[in-house]
């Protein structure tokens, strides 16, 4: 671990981390650059893995989950293109680290973990760090989350075989469904809810843990 825990330390390798692995490789939204060099990710990750915290690799939270590699949060904060008065569903809190890059951008982030001691360990780190924005609820996110629907834009960092009906329901028109799709061979999605229908625009390769049915 770093000296102290030193502060400063870890802000330089978080500038370095949206320097060289997010904005060098194209994410240019000025709003999600701003909340990756504010989030503290090094507050999200298992305090034995925090020296890798700004490393170009998603890392274990334990439970056979993962926090995601940083690029790949910018790459889905962006694709979402969210603006200050949204309302947010995420699929898979898992540390909880995108519901925060998310928090620091639009009014509300709802979050739906299957797991429930992943769910409480994230739900601690929100209250501890004062996002007060953010709010996590147990459950299985492949029905969404109809008590607050429709939402502005939702985000599913697990993948599934298809793209669960629920969410594509629960997007108000003009909102982005972000999700990655398959089993070996994942790749992310965005759908987009049109007056004439449901749009649908590949972007890259990516590698997720599955999306699990039913709660633990
Ligand atoms: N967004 C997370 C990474 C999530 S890893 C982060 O920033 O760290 C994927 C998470 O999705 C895991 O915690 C897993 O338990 C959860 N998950 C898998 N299937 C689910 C489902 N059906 N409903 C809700 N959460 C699910």
């Amino acid at each position: 671990m770093l000296e102290n825990n030193n502060k400063n330390e870890y802000d330089k390798l978080r500038r370095a981390m949206v320097e060289y692995q997010i904005m060098a490789r194209g994410i240019s939204d000025q709003r999600v650059i701003d909340a990756m060099l504010k989030v503290p990710r090094h507050k999200f990750v298992p305090e034995n893995l925090i020296d890798s915290a700004y490393d170009d690799t998603p890392l274990p939270i334990g439970y056979g989950q993962t926090i995601s590699q940083p690029y790949i949060v910018g790459l889905m904060t962006e694709l979402l293109e969210p603006h200050s008065d949204d309302v947010i569903l995420e699929i898979g809190t898992g540390s909880g680290y995108q519901s925060a890059v998310l928090s620091q951008i639009v009014k509300k982030v709802y979050s739906v973990e299957r797991i429930r001691e992943i769910a409480e360990s994230a739900n601690k780190k929100i209250e501890e760090l004062g996002y007060h924005n953010i709010e996590i609820l147990i459950g299985d996110g492949y029905s969404g989350l109809e008590e607050f629907a429709p939402y502005d834009g939702i985000i599913v960092t697990a993948a599934a075989n298809e793209v669960p009906q629920p969410l594509l329901n629960q997007l108000k028109e003009g909102a982005h469904l972000i999700i990655p799709i398959g089993n070996f061979g994942q790749r992310l999605w965005r759908f987009t809810k049109t007056a004439e229908g449901i749009e649908k625009q590949p972007s890259i390769g990516v590698r997720f843990v599955p999306l699990v049915p039913e709660t633990v």
